[in-house]
Formats: structure tokens, sequence, C-alpha cells
């Protein structure tokens, strides 16, 4: 047959599939990428310990609900400038064969709002990673038993993950593993961490025992070459004060790590950029519409004096759709894709990868 005939007789048989679209094949993470972007135009930021957050976790709560999980709802109150705060943390558990428990967790709060910030990124793509993986395992044979926790109230101080792993109610019992999504897409490059060497400040916990190991940073590696090869996750280059694949203690991992659990954290960024304080991670992007110049050549701004935007993208006004789906659509919904395929085929072969 040729080609022409083909391509016609292809058309012809799934011309009445609304599904097929040449280019446009969309994963469920990616159609749910878009109900969260929905919602969130007409929430509005989400910031910690608002209506709005309230809404975010009501509107996840009855998404997983709807794929048949139970979701519970664990409230929590911590103190912020302005007194007293009230936010929840959602927990979804999945059984599998062994009693041991991998922690996957997002939060699903946002901060930059007086910016103009969505929190699309930070963190709504983590929260869809959330969901998509829990649309992956319906059903499925699992090694060990998968926890889903959405924190709420990151952004002001961990305070999701703090109060979780503070509660009385034994909360890390079998927990051998976390997983930590933080702006997990829109960043120029994959990457997974570990937690430091050097010991974070764990004060807020009972009687700290740090757990730095790379372990199932590399694991997350590992799945990622099989998987995407050349594209796959890597770690950062060294820069002063944080040895190369190693990060502090800024995201939700972190009560984990001073709990003793072997952690990781995956997050798109760009260690290359020279950013404001150097090759930090800290400047996602660079593409030109997030710089007022960059420079090729030496990785950064035209001129480090002048520079107002550094292609950072969360906590700013980037983190919308009007910037980003026009420049970033594909990006975004192939790291998506790619995040959560290593989450899923990690967790249906953890027995590959954590020892008991
Ligand atoms: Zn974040």
């Amino acid at each position: 047959m040729k080609k022409s005939a083909l391509v016609l007789a292809l058309g012809l048989m799934t011309s009445s599939a609304s599904t097929f679209a040449a280019d446009n094949s969309t994963s469920y993470a990616w159609n749910q990428f878009q109900s969260l972007l929905e919602v969130t135009q007409k929430m509005g930021a989400r910031v910690a310990g608002t209506k709005q957050e309230n809404e975010m976790a009501q509107w996840m709560s009855d998404e997983m609900t709807a794929m048949g999980y139970k979701v519970k709802s664990l409230p929590f109150k911590y103190r912020a400038k302005n007194g007293k705060v009230e936010s929840q943390n959602l927990v979804v558990d999945i059984k599998g064969d062994s009693k041991d428990i991998i922690v996957v967790g997002a939060h699903y709060d946002s901060t930059g709002e007086k910016a103009g910030s969505l929190g699309i990124l930070d963190n709504g793509s983590g929260m869809v990673a959330l969901m998509a993986l829990a649309n992956d395992l319906k059903g499925k044979k699992l090694p060990y038993s998968v926890r889903l926790i959405a924190f709420g109230a990151e952004e002001n101080g961990l305070n999701g993950s703090k109060a979780y792993v503070n509660r009385s109610d034994n909360p890390l019992k079998n927990v051998v593993a976390m997983i930590n999504l933080d702006t997990i897409i829109g960043g120029d490059k994959l990457y997974v961490h570990s937690p430091l060497t050097k010991p974070y400040n764990c004060s807020y916990v009972k009687s700290p025992t740090f757990e730095s190991s790379p372990e199932l940073r590399e694991a997350l590696r590992s799945v990622s070459k099989d998987l995407y090869g050349k594209d796959a996750h890597l770690l950062h280059q060294p820069f002063p004060g944080y040895p190369e694949g190693q990060t502090g203690s800024w995201s939700d991992h972190a009560p984990f790590a001073c709990n003793g659990i072997k952690t990781a954290y995956l997050e798109a960024t760009n260690f290359e950029i020279n950013g404001k304080s150097g090759n930090d991670g800290y400047s996602q992007v660079t593409d030109k519409t997030f710089w007022s110049c960059f420079d090729e050549e030496t990785i950064g701004a035209c001129d480090r004096k002048t520079e107002h935007h550094w292609g950072s993208i969360w906590h700013t006004k980037f983190d919308h759709p009007d910037y980003l789906l026009p420049r970033f659509s594909k990006r975004l919904q192939k790291q998506l894709d790619q995040n959560v395929n290593v989450l899923s085929k990690f967790v249906l072969t953890a027995d590959k990868w954590i020892k008991k």
C-alpha cells in the first residue's frame, strides 16, 4: 500500500474515534493537568491556610475518590505571623504485598500570589503526578504498599510534612522510603536529588535520626535511564555547600530525612545556568521570555546588575498558563509523562530496588 493510501485508510478507520489526534494523543496525566489549569484559573492562587487552599484539597480529594480510593484528610494547625492557621494533609493508602510503605508526596499550596503566580508548576505539577500515579496503580499488584500524601502549607515552612511526621499515631510505621515531588516540570532539565550528607536542622523532630543515603535517588535514576536513556533524570553539578546530586532542606522530603527515612526529590530546573547566586538551580530556564536579557555565552544574564527575572518561574508571574502554555506545552507534557512513568515503574518494581 502506498503511504498516502495507508494514511487515508487509517483516517477512515479512526475518524469516529475522538481520541485519535496525530500529534495530540494525551495521557491521563496531561488531561488531569488541563483540569487542574481550569480549576486553578477559576480559583486563583491557593495560599496556605486560605479558602482556596481548602478548595484545592477538596478538588483533589474528589478526584481520588472518583478513582475508587479512600481519601483521609488529616487537619493540622500551625503558628504563622497572623496567629494560628489551619490546613490539612490528604492521604491515600494503596495496599501492596508487603506492609512496608513507600510514601510519594507533593505539596498543593502555592505562593508568589502577589507577583501573579498561580502555582501550576509549583506545585500543580506534583499534585497532578500524585493523581496520575493513583490512576496508574489502580488494580495493580504492588510489591510494596504505597502512600500518596498531598501536603498543605509547604511554602511557609513545610508545615504539612512537619505536622505529618510529628503526629501521635505513629505515622511513619512501616515507611521505608519517601519520594518528594516539587515543581517536577517546566525547567529545562529533570533532576533527582538526595539530602545533603551534612545533617539538616531537625530541631522540630523529637529524636531525629538523619538519613542522607542516595540509594533511592540512584534507584530512580536507574529506572529513568532504563525508560528514557539519555533523557533520564540528572544529578546536579556541585556548587558551594552542595555536592553533586545533594539538596537542601527546603521541601517536604526534609522532615522524613530527619526521621531516618531514605528520601529522594524530583525537580525540573537547570543547574547549568549561572543565576543570581551562581549555579544553584534557582534559574529554571534559558528561554529568553523569562529574562530581561539572556546571554548564551555566559549562560546567564547579559548584565548581572540590571537583570530582573533570572529565568525563574516558581513564585513569579511566569508560573501561569498564559506564559507557560504558548512556550512550553510540549515540554510540560513530555516531562509530566516521564516523571509519572518513572514513578509508576519504580513502585511496581520496588522489590528490586529496596532491600528488606
Ligand atoms: Zn514548591
